[in-house]
């Protein structure tokens, strides 16, 4: 067995690319038990005859089948729900991660560029590297704003094939203002994806800008919304853009069950709404209880999370006492230097959120 195993370690070293042995997994923590706010899930159910109805649209499914490679029903859903006018087009991915990927593989190549402000979400950087690419991160002011004179400095420089945008910023929560927005998609010499993934929580909405700009393409997605466990990703834009990604597209990306349930569920969209609604009011009720709490600083937030600030060097004991708790948030700390002592707290309902803020007051006055 251990000559097996030595056999299988040395071509597995032999034959994998080093940049990917030296990568580390994308890191999903153990939750089982844990109240979980770390990943700005939806934290409602569904009403009682909601499941039922719905149970009962998932009896008829064909698992025995391959999907609908195109998923009309669901795309047809989007357009009511999202109002996508039809000169745009749209390209589902298994969640908008796999969308990411599609963008960067389109245009990749070893002298090809994805250029994003950091932080951001994480995955811009792993699947540029995950295909050989460079990956240019571009610090945000200590204030998490856009440094648009370096922002612009850089995309000369660095002639990014693709610069991702998200708005609301995933970890910082904050949006960056239309004009410094307008400024880069128009020096940008390649495509500027806006990562809408949380759109539901904000009154930003970059959807028409689509009229206004040849290179730009609007990025959504189902899982904020409720649905994280469907992975349904959104891509919209000109069918030219779109024709070319999809070509990198599997056959049968989105499965029977997950095409069912989201046309289900976007049929039914009040019902999302009316949660993501409640959660937009728990977020400033969260923000106010967090940031009275002694050496929190709380940032204003777009999104269904905040980010929080502890005191110097607390970050990590902080998380620790709320995990011993049974509560699970994102320990940002470490990951990037303007993020030091930094957390995340997915907002939930009042009940939770409030079994949150007596565990960290407790922490915070024997700290
Ligand atoms: N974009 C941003 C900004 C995100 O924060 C996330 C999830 N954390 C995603 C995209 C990916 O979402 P999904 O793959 O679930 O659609």
């Amino acid at each position: 067995m251990t000559e097996l195993r030595d056999q299988v370690d040395t071509q597995v070293h032999r034959w994998v690319r080093p940049d990917i042995t030296s990568l580390a997994a994308y890191p999903v923590p153990d939750s089982k038990g844990l109240l979980k706010l770390d990943a700005m899930e939806n934290p409602y159910g569904w009403p009682d005859a909601l499941t039922a109805e719905w149970q009962g649209v998932l009896a008829d499914a064909q698992v025995n089948r391959y999907p609908h490679p195109e998923a009309p029903g669901v795309k047809a859903a989007l357009r009511t729900v999202m109002n996508i006018d039809p000169h745009w087009d749209i390209l589902l991915g298994n969640g908008s991660d796999e969308l990411i990927q599609l963008i960067a593989m389109a245009v990749s190549g070893a002298d090809r560029t994805i250029l994003a402000p950091e932080p951001s979400f994480v995955m811009y950087r792993m699947i540029a590297r995950y295909l050989g690419m460079d990956y240019v991160g571009v610090p945000l002011t200590a204030e998490f704003e856009l440094d648009l004179e370096l922002m612009l400095s850089r995309i000369e420089r660095e002639q990014p094939a693709v610069v991702f945008l998200a708005q609301p910023n995933n970890p910082t929560g904050n949006l960056w203002g239309d004009e410094k927005l307008r400024r880069i998609i128009e020096a940008a010499p390649g495509l500027v994806v806006m990562d809408e993934a949380y759109t539901a929580f904000t009154e930003a909405d970059y959807l028409n800008w689509l009229d206004d700009y040849p290179n730009l393409l609007i990025m959504r997605t189902l899982s904020k919304v409720g649905l994280a466990g469907l992975r349904l990703g959104i891509l919209i834009g000109d069918p030219a853009w779109l024709e070319q990604i999809n070509k990198l597209r599997l056959p049968y990306n989105i499965n029977n069950l997950t095409q069912l349930s989201a046309q289900f569920a976007l049929e039914h969209f009040d019902v999302f709404e009316q949660q993501t609604a409640e959660l937009t009011r728990q977020r400033h009720v969260l923000q106010q209880q967090l940031a009275a709490l002694p050496g929190l600083k709380v940032y204003d937030s777009q999104a269904n999370f905040l980010l929080v600030r502890t005191g110097p060097g607390q970050a990590a004991a902080l998380h620790a006492a709320l995990r011993d708790a049974g509560i699970l948030i994102k320990k940002l700390d470490g990951s990037h230097p303007l993020l030091a002592d930094c957390v995340r707290i997915t907002v939930s309902f009042e009940s939770e959120n409030q079994q949150l803020l007596s565990v960290l007051e407790r922490h915070l006055h024997n700290a």
